[in-house]
């Protein structure tokens, strides 16, 4: 299989590995990988206390988690990863 490549600034090859998706049993919807993307890739979700996503405005939110809303803007860089406490993002690289 042959998958989508880039090259450093010193002209080294290197595999950009996509955000696939966020574990929401783990995420504290502390909003640290939102911040260090720069890609618009994810956003906070409410929950209400059956899981199921509810209205921002909705009484019975019990949680915010992150969700992937722009998976298509990714650039695979992994920032999201280094910053977030409970390692609740999956990777893969995409097909060239
Ligand atoms: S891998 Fe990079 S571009 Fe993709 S969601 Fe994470 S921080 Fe954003
Ligand atoms: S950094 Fe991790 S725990 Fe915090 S909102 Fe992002 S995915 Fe959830």
């Amino acid at each position: 299989m042959t998958y989508v490549t880039g090259l450093t600034s010193g002209g080294n090859p290197w595999t950009p590995q996509f955000l696939q998706t966020i574990n929401w049993d783990t995420c504290l919807g502390c909003g640290r990988c939102f911040k260090a993307c720069g890609r618009g890739v994810m956003a906070l979700l409410a929950l209400n206390e059956d899981g199921e996503v509810a209205d921002e405005d909705d009484d019975e939110i019990e949680r915010k988690v992150m969700s992937v809303v722009q998976p298509q803007n990714c650039i695979g860089c992994q920032a999201c990863d280094r910053v977030c406490p409970k390692r609740c993002h999956t990777y893969a690289p995409a097909l060239a």
